[in-house]
C-alpha cells in the first residue's frame, strides 16, 4: 500500500473517528477465528451504520488494501481470519433488532445481532428463527448469512439460504455503494437471485449491513428423547427410522461414545453417557405428543438403545440438560484430541461433509476405515437428520508425519462423501481450508467450469479483489 499501513490507519482514524483501533492487545482478539486460522491485521474498524461501512469500503477501494468482514469469528473454515494484513471490519456494533412483523413472519435485523438474540426478541410472539448452529449464542446474523450456516434443526428447516428474504449490502467499489436486494415477501422474482448469491459467499462479494429474515411458527409440541446405543450403526439407523416412518423430525443429532463422554464432561452435563448418542426431537401437536414420544422410544429400543432419557418438549429437554452434550460437540472433539496427545499442541480438523441420509451408516463405516488406515484417531458427530457429518481429526502440530496423514484423511473423507452422492461442505463453508475440496467436488461432478463463473462474479462485485481475499475460490 502506498505510504504504508501506518498512513492508511491514520487516514481511517480521520475518516471514521472513534471507530478504529490498532492497539495490539485488541488486534490479537480479532486476529484469530475458532478454526485456529489467524493473521495480523493493521487495524480493526467498528462501524455503527451502513454509511460508515460504505465510507470504509470506498477508502479501501481507493487505497487497495484487504478488508475482512467479521461477526464473532466462530468460523471453522478459515473464512473470517485476516490472513493478509489489512483491516478487520467488525459488525459487532450494528446490533439492533429493528422490526418484527407477526403477520408477515419477518424480522429486520442488523448484522451484529447474535442468532440467539433474534429469538429473545421473538419470545412474546408465536414465531421463532429456526437456524440454530451450535454457536448460536455468539454467532451473528451477518456471519451466519455469509457462511450459509445450518444448525441442529436442519432436518426440518434447512440452512440460512432458506430463511433470508432480503438484504442490504455494501459493495467494495469506488463509492461503497449501498444496495438493497430481495423482497419482504415469500414469493419474489427479482431477476437473477442476488440474495442467494450473497448467502454463503463468506464475505467475499459484499458486506451485509441489514437483513430481512423469514420466521416460522413454533411447533405446538416437540417430544424429545436422548438415547444411547452400544453400536454406532444402530444409532444412525434409529435416526433413519424416524424418517422412514415419516415423522416430522426437528432434530436428529448423533455423537459417538467418546466424543459424547468428553462433551458431557466439557459442558458438565447431568446425563450418563452409555454408548453412542442420538438426540431425536419431532414436531407434533398437543394431542399427539404422547404417542410420538412413545414412538421415538420404541424406535430407539428396537435398535438396541440401553438408556433413554425423555422429555415432553425441547424446552423441558433443555431444562433437564439433554441438549448440553450435543452443544458440546466441538468442545468434546478438541478435548478428545488433547487427551490423545497430552502436553502437546494439537490441531483439530472438523470436517463438514453431507451425504444423502440413506447413506449415513455406510459413510460412517467408510470414514472409520479410512481413519484406521491413516492411523489417526477420529471423532464422529453431526446433524444426521440432514445427512451432515462432522468427523474430527486431531493431530499434534510437532509431528509432520501425522500432519500429512491428517491432510490425506481430510481429502479421503471428502472423496467418500462425493462417492456416496454428497458434498464436501454442508454448512461451515469453504474459507481457505476447503478450497482444494471445492475443486475436487466440482471436478467430480463435471462442474469445473463453475470456477470460471465464480471468478467472474467475484470480479464484478469486487473488481480490485480487496474483500476477504484468498477465501472460497481456489487459486
Ligand atoms: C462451537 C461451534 C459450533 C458451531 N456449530 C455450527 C453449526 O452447528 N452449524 C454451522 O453452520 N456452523 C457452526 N459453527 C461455525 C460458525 O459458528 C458459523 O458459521 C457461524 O454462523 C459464524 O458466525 P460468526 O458471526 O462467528 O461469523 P464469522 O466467523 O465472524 O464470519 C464467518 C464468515 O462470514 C463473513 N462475514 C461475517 N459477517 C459478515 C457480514 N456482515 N457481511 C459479509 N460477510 C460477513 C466473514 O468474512 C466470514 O467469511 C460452529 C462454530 C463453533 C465454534
Amino acid at each position: 500500500v502506498a505510504g504504508g499501513e501506518a498512513e492508511v490507519v491514520e487516514e481511517l482514524r480521520r475518516l471514521l473517528p472513534g471507530r478504529v483501533t490498532s492497539d495490539p492487545a485488541i488486534l490479537a482478539i480479532y486476529s484469530r477465528e475458532a478454526s485456529g486460522a489467524e493473521g495480523r491485521p493493521w487495524a480493526v474498524v467498528l462501524p455503527e451504520s451502513p454509511e460508515e461501512v460504505s465510507r470504509l469500503l470506498a477508502h479501501a477501494y481507493k487505497r487497495e488494501y484487504p478488508v475482512y468482514p467479521q461477526g464473532s469469528a466462530t468460523s471453522l473454515a478459515g473464512s473470517a481470519a485476516p490472513l493478509d494484513g489489512g483491516v478487520v471490519l467488525s459488525l459487532e456494533r450494528m446490533r439492533a433488532v429493528k422490526a418484527v412483523s407477526v403477520e408477515d413472519y419477518t424480522v429486520d435485523v442488523e448484522p451484529g445481532v447474535r442468532l440467539a438474540e433474534v429469538n429473545l426478541a421473538l419470545a412474546s410472539t408465536p414465531l421463532f428463527f429456526p437456524v440454530d448452529p451450535g454457536s448460536v449464542r455468539v454467532a451473528t446474523v451477518g456471519g451466519a448469512i455469509a457462511s450459509g450456516a445450518g444448525g441442529m434443526m436442519g432436518a426440518r428447516y434447512g440452512s440460512m439460504r432458506d430463511w433470508v428474504l432480503g438484504l442490504t449490502i455494501v459493495l467494495p467499489d469506488e463509492r461503497g455503494s449501498i444496495v438493497r436486494v430481495g423482497c419482504r415477501t415469500l414469493k419474489c422474482r427479482q431477476g437473477l437471485d442476488l440474495v442467494r448469491l450473497i448467502v454463503g459467499s463468506e464475505g467475499t462479494l459484499a458486506v451485509v449491513v441489514e437483513a430481512t429474515l423469514r420466521l416460522a411458527p413454533r411447533p405446538e409440541a416437540t417430544p424429545t428423547i436422548l438415547a444411547f446405543f452400544p453400536r454406532e450403526e444402530d444409532a444412525l439407523e434409529a435416526a433413519l427410522d424416524v424418517r422412514r416412518r415419516g415423522m416430522d423430525a426437528l432434530l436428529l443429532e448423533y455423537m459417538d461414545e467418546e466424543t459424547a463422554r468428553l462433551a458431557a464432561e466439557a459442558r458438565k452435563a447431568q446425563v450418563t453417557v452409555e454408548g453412542h448418542m442420538l438426540l431425536a426431537s419431532v414436531a407434533s401437536t398437543r394431542e399427539s405428543r404422547g404417542r410420538h414420544l412413545a414412538e421415538l422410544e420404541e424406535i430407539a429400543r428396537r435398535r438396541g438403545a440401553t438408556r433413554i432419557y425423555r422429555a415432553a418438549s425441547l424446552e423441558a429437554a433443555e431444562e433437564k440438560g439433554l441438549l448440553d452434550i450435543r452443544r458440546g460437540l466441538f468442545a468434546g472433539q478438541v478435548l478428545a484430541g488433547r487427551r490423545r496427545f497430552p502436553g502437546r499442541r494439537i490441531h483439530v480438523l472438523v470436517e463438514d461433509v453431507a451425504v444423502p441420509p440413506s447413506r449415513l451408516a455406510e459413510a460412517a463405516s467408510m470414514i472409520r476405515a479410512a481413519a484406521a488406515e491413516a492411523g489417526l484417531p477420529l471423532g464422529l458427530g453431526g446433524h444426521v437428520g440432514d445427512g451432515n457429518l462432522h468427523p474430527s481429526i486431531a493431530f499434534p502440530l510437532d509431528d509432520p508425519k501425522a500432519a500429512e496423514a491428517a491432510r490425506r484423511l481430510h481429502e479421503e473423507i471428502a472423496r467418500i462423501a462425493l462417492r456416496l452422492g454428497g458434498t464436501v461442505s454442508a454448512e461451515h463453508g469453504i474459507g481457505v481450508e476447503k478450497r482444494g475440496l471445492l475443486r475436487m467436488e466440482l471436478e467430480a461432478l463435471g462442474g469445473v467450469e463453475a470456477l470460471r463463473l465464480m471468478r467472474g462474479i467475484k470480479r464484478v462485485f469486487d473488481p480490485k479483489g480487496i474483500l476477504n481475499p484468498g477465501k472460497v475460490i481456489p487459486p
